[in-house]
């Protein structure tokens, strides 16, 4: 199971610099689009039951440095699902409104109802990420006696519990960090300001923020250590390829899914002896 392959283990340091970028596995892309397609069908079938079923939803979470791949990702390997049970939030810089409450009130509140899929690109884990590295928790308009160093721990904290809380709710969660090396995100940046229909997805702040690249991966260590969980668990993809990493999400998402209890709503005795009447009823019409 890839599941096991890049699961990370509840408790486990991590060392992303070990952790590698690229696949190591015998797959070849040519095998790569049938095998996704098998995956995709897989997962409407499940999907159909899980929105039949009514009772669990399931959190999908995209998490990565910029140009790792998250939107193509989400597009391929979400692209075979009916959209009515499909909802996906991208979380930006907060808004005032939300800066006036705490940081899982937007993230609560873009929970997927029962019975859908939801897929975040970006949430609630910026705010130990792009917060931390930059130090701009100042802006979250605190009271002072919390900005304290253990800040992020007590964040890890709350995000655990948090995720717990959504778990014994119903809330099934995945969260995927695509793992890209450095050296590939400069060539997919250079691709974006070399090719005209690419330059839209560039911004020289990008620039910018990979000069903190080593701040980032830190902090991804420490947050993906911090909640991991058998409830929520991280799986770190090898993002260089493209083609690889869309393979491992859309098998690993479907194997989770594959272990939860979903299944189309059994009818009770009265219920069928109603079916039957109203077949009754259409077949007797004039
Ligand atoms: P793309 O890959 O297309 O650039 P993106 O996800 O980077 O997509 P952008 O609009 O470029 O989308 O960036 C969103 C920005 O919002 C990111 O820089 C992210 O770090 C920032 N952001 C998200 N959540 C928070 C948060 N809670 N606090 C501060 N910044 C945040
Ligand atoms: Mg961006």
């Amino acid at each position: 199971m890839l599941s096991d392959k890049f699961l990370v283990k509840p408790g486990k340091e991590i060392d992303l610099s070990k952790i590698p970028t690229s696949n190591s596995f015998d797959h070849k892309k040519e095998e790569t689009k049938k095998l996704l397609k098998q995956n995709v069908k897989r997962m409407f079938e499940l999907q159909n039951k899980l929105y039949a079923q009514n009772k669990y939803s399931v959190l999908i979470i995209f998490q990565a440095m910029d140009a790792a791949g998250k939107d193509s990702t989400i597009k391929n390997v979400m692209s075979g699902l009916n959209p009515q049970g499909t909802q996906v939030y991208s979380f930006k810089q907060p808004s005032a409104e939300e800066h006036d409450h705490d940081y899982l009130w937007r993230i609560h509140k873009a929970i997927p109802e029962r019975g859908r899929i939801g897929i975040f690109n970006r949430s609630h884990y910026e705010d130990v990420l792009v917060v931390r590295a930059h130090y701009i928790i100042k802006n979250q308009n605190l009271p002072e006696k919390t900005l304290t160093k253990d800040i992020w721990q007590r964040r890890f904290r709350q995000i655990r519990d948090f995720e717990k809380q959504l778990y014994e709710n119903g809330t099934v969660i995945i969260k995927f960090f695509l793992h890209v090396s450095k050296e590939e995100q400069k060539k997919r940046f250079l691709k974006r300001i070399d090719k005209e229909s690419k330059n839209w997805k560039f911004s020289a702040a990008d620039i910018d923020e990979r000069k903190f690249w080593d701040d980032y991966q830190k902090c991804y260590e420490e947050a993906i250590a911090a909640t991991s969980l058998k409830h929520s668990p991280w799986f770190i993809i090898p993002a260089d390829q493209k083609w690889f990493m869309q393979l491992a999400v859309s098998q690993i998402i479907t194997e989770q899914l594959e272990q939860l209890d979903i299944s189309y709503p059994k009818l009770s005795k009265e219920e069928l002896n109603k079916l039957e009447d109203c077949r009754k009823q259409l077949l007797d019409e004039k």
